[in-house]
């Protein structure tokens, strides 16, 4: 029987959990056993319901062409509590100059997609005259293992401006971090792989199919995020869960892991880390326990890969 240890009762653990209760009904010869910090699970996952409306304390929804989360709440019984956000009342604002500014319409991400974004009044002559350049660039692949800050990434199709007033504010109200420490490759991956085939990402993006652009672009749960939390924990072993139980330290013994929490100790033949970056380095410092880029983790500021 192979018992396994999850660190940390946010999504991601209890994922993990999710997963190996399945394969354990299917005959797994398996035991999991998650240890959570706090009283509650979710992590940053935690909706409050009040009489007039939803409160999101943490994510808000999940962006829809990326599969995972669908097919958790699918898996979970939720699939048909699943809500699109309603594109014909979106609209964002940036804060410039101590003013509320729309975004022009035909923006895709940052990518100036549409000749009506590109003219927009938003953006300066200059900018403008930078986006009649950027249609121009040719193709540019990098190695598989190189990559560059979001911040270099943008400056080179798009200029100072569309950095300063529209890519740093949107990366930080989805990554919280500054566009020179966030690695293009993990933020923007689409826009990399759209650089690499086409050059221009605006020429890249205005000929997209107007199909693909049409689905709902962010999804979300009838009752919340936090009910994913509760469909998954649903059908997870009660005594499985422990929650107030912070894993103070972990070491790498001969034939597994041994995992300390509060005054308990236990034994484990593996351990599935889900945590955030730096909870995870502060668990992975001692000298046994060296993965590749623990140390990397003790330096960075939250779950979001970084640019060192
Ligand atoms: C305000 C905000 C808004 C966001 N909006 C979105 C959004 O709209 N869409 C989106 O996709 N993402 C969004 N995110 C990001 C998303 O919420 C997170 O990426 C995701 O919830 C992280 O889940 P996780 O399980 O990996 O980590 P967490 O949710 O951080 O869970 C980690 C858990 O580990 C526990 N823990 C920590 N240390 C220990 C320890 N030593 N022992 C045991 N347990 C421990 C913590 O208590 C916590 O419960 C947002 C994040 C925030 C903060």
């Amino acid at each position: 029987m192979k018992k396994i240890a999850i660190i940390g009762g946010g999504i991601s653990g209890l994922a993990a959990a999710f997963y190996l209760e399945k394969a354990r009904r299917g005959g797994a010869q398996l035991d999991y056993q998650l240890f959570e910090a706090s009283p509650r699970l979710g992590g940053t996952l935690y909706s409050e319901h009040h009489p007039d409306f939803l409160l999101e304390l943490g994510a808000d929804s999940f962006l829809t062409e990326k599969p995972w989360a669908r097919d958790l709440a699918r898996e979970a019984g939720i699939e048909d509590q699943i809500i699109g956000s309603n594109n014909a009342a979106r609209q964002t604002y940036v804060l410039l100059g101590g003013q509320l500014r729309p975004l022009p319409p035909g923006l895709q991400f940052i990518v100036p997609a549409s000749a009506e974004a590109q003219q927009s009044e938003f953006f300066s002559d200059a900018a403008r005259a930078q986006f009649a350049r950027e249609r121009q660039l040719p193709p540019r692949s990098h190695p598989e293992n190189e990559d560059e800050s979001a911040a270099s990434f943008v400056l080179r199709h798009f200029g100072e401006e569309v950095l300063e007033n529209l890519a740093a504010p949107m990366l930080a109200g989805v990554y919280g971090g500054e566009p020179e420490q966030l690695s293009a490759r993990a933020v923007m991956p689409k826009l990399v792989e759209a650089e690499a085939l086409h050059g221009s990402l605006s020429r890249a993006f205005g000929t997209r199919p107007a199909a693909a652009q049409s689905q709902p672009i962010f999804s979300a749960f009838k009752g919340g995020m936090q009910q994913l939390v509760e469909a998954v924990t649903k059908q997870l072993r009660g005594d499985a869960i422990h929650l107030d139980r912070r894993v103070q330290s972990l070491s790498r013994e001969s034939a597994g892991w041994k995992l300390v929490a509060g005054s308990s100790a236990g034994a484990f033949d593996a351990v599935i880390l889900a945590l955030p970056a730096y909870a995870a380095a502060q668990l992975l410092t001692e000298k046994n326990v060296t993965p590749s880029g623990a140390r990397r983790g003790g330096r960075s500021r939250g779950a979001t890969p970084w640019v060192e």
